[in-house]
C-alpha cells in the first residue's frame, strides 16, 4: 500500500486540515452544488465573477481527505484567474488524473493530484470540485455529479 501512502502526500494533507478558502462568500454571482454518490463527498461552491474574472471563490462541504484538498488547491488556483484560464486549468487537471500525463510541465499545485489517476474511485473525489466549478461557471444550476 505504499502507492496509497505516498497518494496522500504532505501537500493534501495540509490542504485537507487547512483548507484554503473554506466557507461561503456573502455575495456571489455564481453558486452551485457538487455531489460524489461513490465517496458521498459534498461540496458547495461560491464564486464572484466581474470582468469575466474570478475575483472571490469559496468552497463548503463535507468529504474525503481527497476531494477537501483538491477543492482547496482549486480555489487556490482558480483566485484571479479570468474564466476562460480556469476552463484551461479544468482541462489540465482533468487530463492529468485521468492518465497521469500533462502537456504541460509546469502544474505547480496541480501535480500533487497525479497519482490519483492510479485509483478511478479518487478520480472522482478529486475531480468533484473542478466539475462544480465548471458548473457554475457555465451557470447551471445542475448538481456537479462525477459520474
Ligand atoms: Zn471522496
Amino acid at each position: 500500500m505504499d502507492d496509497l501512502r505516498e497518494l496522500y502526500q504532505e501537500t493534501i494533507l495540509d490542504h485537507n486540515q487547512s483548507p484554503q478558502n473554506f466557507g461561503r462568500l456573502e455575495f456571489s454571482t455564481h453558486s452551485g452544488d457538487g455531489y460524489n454518490p461513490l465517496c458521498g463527498d459534498k461540496l458547495f461552491l461560491t464564486l464572484e465573477v466581474h470582468d469575466s474574472k474570478v475575483k472571490d471563490i469559496r468552497f463548503d462541504g463535507s468529504g474525503c481527505a481527497i476531494s477537501k484538498a483538491s477543492a482547496s488547491i482549486m480555489t487556490t488556483l482558480v483566485k484571479g484567474k479570468t474564466v476562460s484560464e480556469a476552463e484551461a486549468l479544468f482541462d489540465l487537471f482533468h487530463e492529468l488524473v485521468t492518465t497521469g500525463k500533462s502537456k504541460t510541465t509546469n502544474l505547480g499545485k496541480l501535480s500533487v493530484m497525479a497519482g490519483v489517476y492510479k485509483y478511478p474511485v479518487r478520480v472522482k473525489c478529486a475531480t468533484l470540485a473542478w466539475h462544480t466549478l465548471k458548473n457554475c461557471l457555465s451557470h447551471s444550476n445542475e448538481v456537479a455529479k462525477t459520474e
